[in-house]
């Protein structure tokens, strides 16, 4: 790797680049600014403030201010620093994000404005709550509406993710199973199900099987049925599932489990598919998490925020965590903590956040809901499931779709990589489409489709966009079938090339290493012997 020179500027690097059509001396690309890490450009013997000299005689016994090791910058260069690599990153504001299972849709500007009213966003958990009932009726009358819109019972609203939600959901299950003193030890899971369904599962204590699937790619009714039993304590189920499928045998599948004394418990991340069409609760679900950072818009990636309240049946409502929000007869609203769960609440499991979950998602997701109204979230789903169908249609003759077969998909179109010239897979696709400006599909996942390539557009892309998208996936497929080699060095247009993927989730080095003075061994690579 090349030395930092003092001034945090290096000579470019084309293989690092990806320019070396034309290298320019900066690294730069036009607008597209080459930017090293922070420690590279930042001097160690420099601040960007003013820290006054400690006096001699200080209060800290015999401690001394050491070194910090910190990049010194001043504030016009750490802002550009974080504006350049924010450039560099992909958003759903500049283009289609067609993540399946992940729902990247528009966030409304709407769903901002109410978020960011100060009584929604300057208050605090600790505040008195005579000062915050606006607050706390927003998240009731949000609860109101989940509620209404799956047909369930009642709703925990704390989780903070689909993850934390399946949690919440599962706890509830094992404390309803443990007050009527039953043991049970097994969840059954399918084998198309989110990674998070069965590591709930584990890390709740339970035993992990897997469901069989049908050729249709759908939950095997009648081998489920042979393995239900006094062990099982529930089975987690999808729908419309990860293959992108609507389980219509939803119904008999919950009769099923019950009459086995189990419990149904759904993952609602797909809910984008069905809301306002189908109510969970017609089909016998216990519990089951909605992300309200897909399905109700908002923002999302990168870790989060997230928020995964938890809907629930009479059955395994009393168990459900502290805090609620609750409104009285006389108009107030009081959120229900352990000081009153003995008259209002006392069979709850326990609580899953230290306070009561997202604020800011509750009001996105709220807004969103009212904004749409009725008639509009049912348009969401059948817009979302009709955009689909038509990359389904669209593509269905250069790529293989492995449920094509079956009949329409839902909200998302899985494609397999059969078909594809020896040595060429789904990352080839995705890198090449990262040329063409989209952000990749979904790949490998879930894993019982080969190659697997899970393609959600939402119902928020027009078809003109939808019809660009399929001309780039289009031409990257008739590469990928014919083996041209071109594809194999994508990306070529990114601001970085193909990066080892199997080294970095192996070995992330996520600890930067100071120089050796001759400027080799330099920073991240150094610890791997890379550059
Ligand atoms: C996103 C997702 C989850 C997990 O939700 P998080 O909010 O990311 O924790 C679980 N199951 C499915 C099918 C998902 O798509």
């Amino acid at each position: 790797m090349t030395a930092v020179n003092p001034s945090g500027w290096r000579p470019s690097s084309p293989e690092a680049s990806g320019s070396e059509a034309a290298p320019t001396v900066t690294g730069n690309r036009a607008l597209m600014l080459e930017q090293p890490l922070l420690f590279e450009i930042g001097s160690r013997d420099q601040t960007g403030v003013d820290i006054e000299a400690l006096p001699a005689a200080n209060r800290l016994g015999g401690l001394a201010r050491g070194g910090v090791d910190l990049p010194g910058l001043s504030e016009p260069e750490a802002v550009r620093h974080y504006t350049r690599l924010s450039r560099q990153n992909y958003a759903i504001d500049l283009g289609l994000f067609p993540l399946g299972s992940c729902t990247m849709k528009h966030n409304p500007r709407l769903n901002e404005k109410m978020a960011r009213l100060p009584g929604f966003a300057d208050i605090h958990p600790l505040q008195p709550q005579e000062t915050v009932q606006g607050a706390l009726e927003l998240i009731n009358r949000l609860a109101f509406w989940l509620i209404e819109l799956t047909g369930m019972h009642s709703v925990a609203m704390s989780p903070k993710a689909g993850a934390h939600g399946e949690l919440c959901g599962l706890l509830c299950i094992r404390a309803a199973l443990e007050a009527r003193g039953d043991a049970r030890q097994v969840v059954l899971v399918p084998e198309s199900a989110h990674g998070t369904n069965p590591a709930t599962a584990a890390f709740c204590g339970y035993r992990v099987e897997n469901i069989p699937a049908t050729r249709e790619g759908r939950v095997d009714l009648e081998a489920l049925k042979a393995r239900l039993g006094s062990d099982v304590a529930a089975v987690m189920i999808t729908n419309p599932n990860t293959c992108g499928l609507f389980e219509p045998q939803m119904k008999l599948i919950s009769d099923a489990v019950h009459a086995a004394g189990g419990f149904v418990y759904c993952d609602g991340a797909n809910f984008n598919a069905i809301v306002g069409k189908v109510k969970p609760g017609d089909l016998g679900i216990d519990a089951m998490h909605i992300n309200l950072h897909k399905t109700f818009s908002t923002p999302h990636g990168g870790g989060g925020p997230g928020s995964g309240p938890v809907v629930l049946s009479e059955a395994l409502a009393p168990y459900a965590p502290l805090p609620y929000a609750a409104r009285y007869a006389d108009g107030s609203f009081k959120m229900v903590e352990e000081e009153h769960a003995a008259e209002e609440h006392p069979e709850a499991f326990g609580r899953m956040v230290a306070f009561h979950g997202q604020m800011g998602m509750f009001t996105r997701a709220l807004t969103y809901i009212l904004s749409h109204g009725a008639d509009g979230l049912k348009q969401v789903a059948e817009d979302s499931v009709l955009n689909a169908n038509y990359l389904l249609r669209s593509l269905n003759d250069v790529l293989d779709a492995p449920f094509g077969f079956s009949g329409p998909c839902m909200h998302e179109a899985i494609f397999s990589d059969k078909g594809f010239a020896e040595g060429f897979s789904t990352i080839d696709v995705a890198k090449a489409l990262i040329d063409e400006g989209f952000h990749p599909m979904t790949m490998y996942f879930p894993l019982v489709v080969h190659g697997a390539m899970l393609v959600e557009p939402t119902e928020t892309e027009s078809k003109a966009n939808l019809d660009q998208f399929i001309a780039a996936l289009r031409s990257i497929a008739g590469k990928a079938k014919s083996g041209d080699p071109a594809l194999k060095a994508a990306p070529v247009h990114a601001p970085r090339r193909r990066l080892d993927e199997t080294l970095a989730a192996r070995k992330p080095v996520l600890a930067y290493q100071t120089p050796a003075p001759d400027g080799s061994g330099t920073g991240l690579g150094a610890k791997y012997g890379g550059g």
